[in-house]
């Protein structure tokens, strides 16, 4: 076997020798040889020869059982970046990760995205130009979560209620046409639930529902370390499950008694603006700033107004049946609550959890844990960083690069493999 002339089967080793390390499940020589079943001489052409490409590194000596001690590998998350970007209705955020999804810096920027995907792309491009001048770095490759459906094989949106111009679009297809990196795109709550499994405390390893309750409703379930997308990549949008048969209650989708149009910013801003006689404080609001936010709502809730802890409980109380019927349904080890909606107080998580814990079933809430988003809303571009780090890694892909130490000049291939 000639190293000038690696076979893809080589590269497919290489790669996979390399994952080990790089997820912690080898970290010596001897431990690669065991879980692959290689001879040792292979194993330690393979690992040189990512020294070399400067994709692992030797670190101390490993604690030996007796004979003689080997090196602790290292992976060097380092070697690499990546771009990560999440685009809300009116807010967006742009990262750069290392290889680990460590976030080296984050630019955040109010924006009303919903009608207009490539003014919206320009502003995320923009943050990423500065990033990059920023950190000295260029993209391995892009994860961008988008809030609404996204056809997860094509990387466009279907039909997203709170991005209404952003039918059809794909994030991908702008990216690609401006960097040569591959896209991976996919629904913002997927990847915040993913940011939260990775990183969230505790790391337990258990299967982790993350419930977004913001300006949109919505859920993630990473399961065994992977998100569970479904047959199409809709799974988790629970925002438009009907939770009641009021006929009054429209929502944004054009069907009526959504979870959303109940529980989601725009839901509470619309159900305190018909009720403004019931709360001088809200009313006043209005008054001074032409609008009301959900943040106002929120605010007023925690300061005790009538009318905005009434809408806020409702919605608490609705998002916690519906938690509930989800929790027996996958039976998840830790609900994640996140988003601006709910995270007014602890007293909102804590009138959550009681309502969950009512409704579970014995088995299922056994050894449930129930926590805040932990992350401080940074859990949304890690998780997207960490998308376009595993999509890099996985199997298929990694070979593609991986004797050349880096991904750049790949893009065509590797989007390839990933769906177009
Ligand atoms: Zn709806």
């Amino acid at each position: 076997m000639s190293s000038s002339s690696p076979s893809p089967q080589d590269a497919y080793v290489h790669g996979r020798l390399i994952n080990l390390v790089r997820t912690g499940r080898a970290l010596t020589r001897p431990a690669l040889e065991q879980q692959t079943g290689l001879g040792r001489k292979v194993v330690t052409q393979r690992v040189q020869q990512a020294i070399d490409v400067g994709l692992l590194e030797d670190g101390d000596l490993a604690p030996s059982a007796g004979g003689r001690p080997s090196r602790l590998l290292r992976f060097r998350s380092e070697a690499g970046h990546v771009y990560a970007g999440m685009v809300g209705a009116t807010e967006m955020n742009a990262s750069v990760a290392t290889l680990d999804g460590t976030l080296l810096a984050t630019l955040h920027e109010d924006w009303d995205a919903a009608s207009r995907p490539e003014e919206t792309l320009e502003v995320l491009d923009r943050l990423f130009t500065r990033l990059s001048r920023r950190t000295r770095t260029e993209p391995w490759a892009f994860g961008i979560g988008v809030a609404g459906p996204v056809d997860f094989a094509t990387g466009r949106l279907v039909d997203p209620p709170i991005l209404p111009g952003w039918d059809g679009f794909s994030v991908r297809s702008w990216l690609r046409e401006r960097y040569d990196a591959p896209v991976w795109v996919d629904n913002d709550v997927n990847l915040m639930a993913l940011g939260e499994w990775h990183r969230g405390e505790p790391r337990d390893g258990r299967d982790l529902l993350y419930v977004l309750a913001d300006e949109g409703v919505g859920a993630g379930l990473v399961s065994r370390g992977a998100v569970f997308r479904g047959d199409t990549g809709a799974a988790g949008d629970i925002g438009h499950v009907q939770v009641t048969d009021d006929p009054s209650l429209t929502c944004r989708c054009g069907q009526t008694g959504c979870l959303e149009a109940i529980t989601s910013g725009w839901g509470l801003v619309r159900q305190a603006a018909a009720r403004l006689d019931e709360s001088p404080a809200l009313a006043a609001r209005l008054a001074e700033r032409g609008q009301l936010t959900a943040q106002d709502v929120g605010m007023a809730a925690r300061d005790g107004d009538p009318l905005a802890s009434e809408l806020v409980q409702r919605a608490t109380r609705v998002i916690g049946m519906t938690v509930a019927n989800l929790v027996n349904f996958v039976n998840p080890g830790t609900v994640v609550v996140g988003g601006g909606a709910l995270r007014v107080g602890d007293a909102v998580v804590r009138t959550l959890e009681e309502t969950v814990r009512r409704r579970v079933t014995r088995l299922a809430g056994q050894r449930l844990a129930i926590r805040p988003a932990s992350l401080d809303f940074r859990e949304g571009v890690t998780g997207a960083a960490l998308l376009a780090v595993e999509q890099l890694f996985d199997p298929s892909s990694v070979g593609l690069w991986v004797e050349n130490g880096s991904p750049l000049g790949h893009a065509v291939p590797l989007q390839r493999v990933a769906g177009q």
